[in-house]
C-alpha cells in the first residue's frame, strides 16, 4: 500500500498514523537541513523548460532544467493563452465572486464545461475550483454507506478521500482479473458499485487498461469513473486524452480530470450524463460550497484546450520528446516499469539512493523529484522525471547523459 491507499482511512489508528506522518516529515528535513532539496522556482525567465531556483545552500539563483513539471504542454508560457487572458479579462473580471448556484457561474465557465464534455464524448459536465475537488466532491456526492468504491491501487489520493463515507475496497494495478474477484465478492453486498481508476498513473505513466476493467465492471453492473488529470493533452489523436486514445467515448460513467497540468491553468471537470451532473451540482459539496473558479484561469484553460484539439499545442513535439527520453532510458537498463507518456518513473527501491540520486542530479542543475516511502511502496520508490514539449534534442540529451551517469555511478544501472 502507499500513501494514495491509506490517506483518510479512518480505520487507521492514530498512533499508525503519527508514525507515518514521522516518516515522511524526517525523509524531508533531512533532505532539507543538508541543504539539498530545491523546491522553490524564482521564475522561468522567458525560458519554458529552464527554471530558475534558489540555492538553499548558496542562496545564489541557479538555472536548471526542469523535469519535474505537469505543465507537459508548457501551456503556462504560452503567449496565446496570455493574449486571450488580457483581451477577456476586463469583460469577466478576476474572481467570481460566489458559489457556482449563487453568483459564480459565469458564461464562460459553461462555455468551457461544453468544451470539456465534447472533448470527452458525454453529454455535460461541470467546472471546479480544482482537480482534487472534482474528484473528491464527485465520489463523495455520489456514494454512501451502502455503497462501495473500487479502486486500482494506484489511484490518485483525490479519489480515494472520496470515499470516506462509503466502502472502500481496492484492485491490483491495471489488473482486471483482480478487479473481477473484488467485484465478485461485492456482488450482493453493496447498492451501487463504482470502478475508479486513473486514465493514466500520476507516479508511473502508464495507461489503464480500460477495455479489459470496462468489460468487467459492466458485467458486473459497475459504474465506471476515469480521472483524466494526466491524459488530456498528452494522449488521443486530438490530446483529448484516454478514452479518444483507446477509442472509449461514451464508454464510461464519469470521466473528471483537472485543468493544472496539459491545460496549464487551474480548476477541475466532472463529465456524465446530463442527469448525473445535475445531480452532482446539488449534492457535491465541494462543487456547491465553493467559490466558483478563478475567472483568468478559465478563459487560460478554454483557449488551451482549443490549442490543444485545433493541433496547435505541440503534442507532436511533445511525443518526440517522451519518445526519445523512453528510448534513452530504457536502453541505459532503468527500470521504467510500464511508463508509456509523459511520466517516468525510475525505479530503484532504495530510499537512499532515490535521495541521492535526485541530489546528484541537482547538482548538475536537472530538476527531478524523489518519491520516497510511503508515497510509493516501499520497493518501487522511484525518481520520478517528467517531460515537456519545450525541451530541445540538446537539452535532453544533456539531461540523460548526466542520468546514466549517476545511476551508474551509484549503482542504479550496470557500469
Ligand atoms: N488527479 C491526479 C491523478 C493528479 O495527479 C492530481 C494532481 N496532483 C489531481 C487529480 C488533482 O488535481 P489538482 O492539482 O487540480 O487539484
Amino acid at each position: 500500500y502507499s500513501l494514495y491507499n491509506f490517506t483518510g482511512d479512518p480505520k487507521l489508528e492514530y498512533a499508525e498514523w503519527e508514525s507515518r506522518m514521522d516518516m515522511m516529515n524526517s525523509w524531508f528535513t533531512d533532505m532539507k537541513s543538508e541543504n539539498r532539496f530545491l523546491y522553490e522556482r524564482e521564475s522561468l525567465n522567458g525560458s519554458k523548460v529552464v527554471s530558475q531556483v534558489v540555492d538553499p545552500e548558496t542562496k545564489e539563483v541557479r538555472e536548471m532544467l526542469n523535469f519535474a513539471s505537469n505543465d507537459y504542454l508548457n501551456l503556462t508560457q504560452d503567449t496565446r493563452i496570455w493574449e486571450k487572458v488580457k483581451e477577456l479579462s476586463p469583460q469577466y473580471g478576476g474572481g467570481a465572486g460566489g458559489a457556482p448556484l449563487l453568483s459564480g457561474t459565469m458564461r464562460v465557465i459553461n462555455e468551457l464545461a461544453e468544451k470539456i464534455a465534447q472533448m470527452k464524448g458525454m453529454e455535460s459536465a461541470i467546472i471546479y475550483n480544482s482537480g482534487y475537488g472534482a474528484n473528491f466532491g464527485t465520489i463523495a456526492g455520489l456514494l454512501g454507506h451502502k455503497d462501495v468504491a473500487i479502486y486500482d491501487m494506484f489511484a490518485h489520493a483525490s479519489l480515494i478521500d472520496g470515499s470516506r463515507g462509503a466502502n472502500k475496497k481496492f484492485f491490483q494495478h491495471n489488473d482486471s482479473t483482480s478487479l473481477e474477484k473484488v467485484l465478485k465478492a461485492s456482488q450482493n453486498k453493496y447498492i451501487n458499485k463504482l470502478v475508479v481508476v486513473d486514465g493514466v498513473y500520476s507516479m508511473d505513466g502508464d495507461i489503464a487498461n480500460l477495455n479489459e476493467i470496462l468489460d468487467v465492471a459492466k458485467y458486473y453492473g459497475a459504474w465506471v469513473l476515469v480521472d483524466e488529470a494526466h491524459a488530456t493533452g498528452v494522449i488521443g489523436k486530438t490530446g483529448c486524452g484516454t478514452l479518444e486514445h483507446l477509442d472509449l467515448e461514451g464508454k464510461v460513467d464519469i470521466v473528471t480530470g483537472t485543468l493544472s497540468k496539459a491545460v496549464g491553468s487551474i480548476g477541475g471537470y466532472v463529465t456524465a450524463s446530463k442527469r448525473l451532473v445535475n445531480y452532482l451540482k446539488y449534492t457535491s459539496r465541494s462543487f456547491m460550497f465553493s467559490t466558483a473558479p478563478y475567472i483568468p484561469s478559465i478563459i487560460a484553460a478554454k483557449e488551451a484546450l482549443n490549442l490543444i484539439t485545433e493541433q496547435k499545442a505541440g503534442v507532436d513535439k511533445l511525443w518526440e520528446n517522451i519518445q526519445y527520453v523512453k528510448e534513452r532510458l530504457t536502453a541505459a537498463g532503468f527500470n521504467i516499469g510500464n511508463a508509456e507518456t509523459a511520466i517516468f518513473p525510475i525505479i530503484i527501491g532504495d530510499d537512499n539512493k532515490v535521495k541521492e540520486m535526485t541530489y546528484k542530479l541537482h547538482q548538475r542543475d536537472i530538476f527531478v523529484n524523489p518519491v520516497p516511502y510511503p508515497a510509493v511502496p516501499r520497493k518501487l520508490t522511484r525518481v520520478r522525471m517528467t517531460v515537456t514539449a519545450g525541451f530541445s534534442r540538446e537539452q535532453l540529451k544533456y539531461a540523460l547523459d548526466e542520468v546514466e551517469i549517476v545511476g551508474k555511478e551509484l549503482g542504479v544501472i550496470p557500469q
